[in-house]
């Protein structure tokens, strides 16, 4: 048996589950330290038909690192950070995103990758290519990851290099590995569903976003950006939602006002009411900012640079707007958009004490430009009809909003279910993406089958095939 392999027992209860709050179990846990610990784990699994579930920081929201059974394979303890080279950095998979920012400060450049949950492991937003508020101008993580050390299922270890390791059309070889890219069709919107495929594509691109289903990345090279001057956040409190739309429309739209610009975040009305709620009766929320109760629906936006004149005189329609050139206060204006899910998941932690089955229902999908206002419409509408508790928030810019619904009941949790199938269906219809940065995990299986038919699935099974054939690499993601 190898040294580095554990029996499950109580002490690991921690390990069976991730932010979706989905249950998981298994037998053997493993820490390993370095590459060569993970291959060699890798080789003893597939010697004896463990199937392997890969973990970052466990904070996806997808269940894609829950164990269904067999190794769980835990990356925890890979987390060094090495210097600045080139512009670049080498990081191991269990960095977090906050210990990477931290080892950038001082050096006059920065990691533009910007989740809201800054304790996510770089190896997690590698395989989930995430993405955050700034992926308005910077893009999603693929954007910024040079090359990758990936680990197969049977213990061959590549180094994969952006320019260097390409596909011819959709041929390809890596390694031991041979074989065609399927031929799937790739949305024109912000997109972490399914695997990535191009023609002539780097082929680095195919693990980003592989939610490690094809092989365990154990070393990253991220590229670092030089840090601009400076960095002005704006939060501006509409009276109503349709103003608050415009004003989205008017920052893309308006040439001056979109140049520079790196974010622009949506609140809607209730989810303003439940921080208000929060604020007043919880004190892990006691240090949010005071929300008026006239200010119906927020806007925060970012520039990384000036804010353009025709911006200030726009934002004078709202009822009123909070400014910060000062990165510590920007950080605090980030801190109210982090304390959404934060209110959200306790609400629901709530509830569970008495429904323990019940979960929140968070959608992460995203439609092209000409269909924001037409979701919007109909999530609204189908909320209303069926009555259910719900916050919208998010990454408005791209078309990008996550609707929670928060039931109160399992009934109330299976109308939600089949109103997100519904919506589901129509985002796919429009043009969209049934999952933008959150990934497919274990619980967006059908979805993913939605946006892609069964053949497409069929294709994406093919490659899974030809890197892992036993099927062992996390088990359940993405296909069920
Ligand atoms: C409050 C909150 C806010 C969030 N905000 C955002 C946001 O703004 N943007 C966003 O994109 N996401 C967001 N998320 C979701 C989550 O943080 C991301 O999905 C993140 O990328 C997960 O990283 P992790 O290290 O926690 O991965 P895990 O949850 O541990 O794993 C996620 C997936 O990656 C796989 N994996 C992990 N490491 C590796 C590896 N080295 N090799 C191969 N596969 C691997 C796992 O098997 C699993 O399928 C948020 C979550 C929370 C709770």
């Amino acid at each position: 048996m190898n040294d580095h392999i554990l029996d499950m027992n109580s002490d690991y209860a921690d390990y069976l589950s991730d932010e979706s709050r989905r249950a998981g179990q298994a037998d053997k846990i493993a820490f390993p330290k370095s590459g060569n610990e993970v291959r060699e784990v890798l080789q003893t699994a597939a010697k004896n038909s463990w199937p392997v579930t890969v973990q970052g920081a466990r904070t996806g929201i997808t269940g894609g690192c829950v164990p269904d059974g067999g190794l769980i394979l835990n990356l925890s303890r890979m987390s060094s950070i090495g210097g600045i080279e080139g512009g670049c950095m080498m990081v191991q998979p269990g960095a977090l995103l906050q210990n990477i920012r931290d080892a950038t400060k001082g050096s006059g450049l920065f990691f533009p990758s910007d989740l809201t949950e800054t304790t996510a492991s770089i190896g997690g937003m590698v395989a989930n290519n995430a993405s955050g508020a700034r992926s308005f101008l910077y893009g999603a993580v693929r954007e910024w990851i040079q090359s990758l050390e990936v680990v197969l299922a049977n213990g061959e270890t590549m180094r994969i290099e952006r320019g260097v390791h390409k596909a011819d059309g959709l041929d390809f070889r890596l390694g031991s590995i041979e074989g065609q890219l399927p031929a799937i069709r790739q949305p024109h919107v912000k997109t972490a569903a399914g695997y990535f495929v191009q023609p002539d594509m780097d082929l680095v691109d195919l693990f980003i976003g592989s939610e490690g289903t094809l092989g365990i990345v154990t070393e990253i090279t991220i590229k670092l950006l030089p840090k601009p001057e400076q960095t002005n956040g704006l939060t501006a409190f509409f009276v109503s939602e349709e103003e608050a739309l415009d004003f989205v429309r008017f920052l893309r739209d308006d040439p001056e006002a979109s140049k520079a610009l790196a974010a622009i975040e949506f609140f809607g009305n209730r989810t303003l009411e439940l921080l208000r709620r929060m604020k007043a009766e919880n004190a892990a929320f006691a240090g949010l900012p005071k929300l008026e109760p006239g200010f119906h629906t927020a806007i925060y936006f970012e520039y990384d640079g000036d804010v353009p004149d025709a911006v200030i005189e726009e934002a004078d329609k709202a009822v009123e707007c909070w400014f910060s050139d000062d990165e510590h206060e920007i950080e605090k204006l980030k801190i109210f958009r982090h304390a959404v899910p934060e209110a959200v998941n306790m609400l629901i932690g709530e509830r569970k004490k008495t429904t323990p089955s019940l979960t929140k229902l968070g959608t992460d999908m995203s439609v092209p430009d000409d269909q924001l206002e037409n979701v919007m419409k109909m999530y609204r509408n189908g909320l209303a009809e069926a009555g259910l508790e719900y916050v919208i928030f998010g990454h408005v810019g791209n078309n990008h909003l996550h609707v929670n619904i928060l039931p109160h009941t399992m009934e109330e949790y299976e109308k939600g279910k089949a109103l997100y199938l519904d919506w589901a269906k129509e985002v796919v219809a429009r043009g969209g993406s049934v999952s933008a940065e959150h990934g497919i995990g274990k619980n967006k299986t059908e979805f993913l089958k939605l946006m892609h038919g069964e053949n497409g699935i069929r294709e994406m099974r093919k490659l899974k095939h030809l890197f892992d054939p036993q099927g062992l690499l996390n088990p359940g993601n993405l296909f069920p």
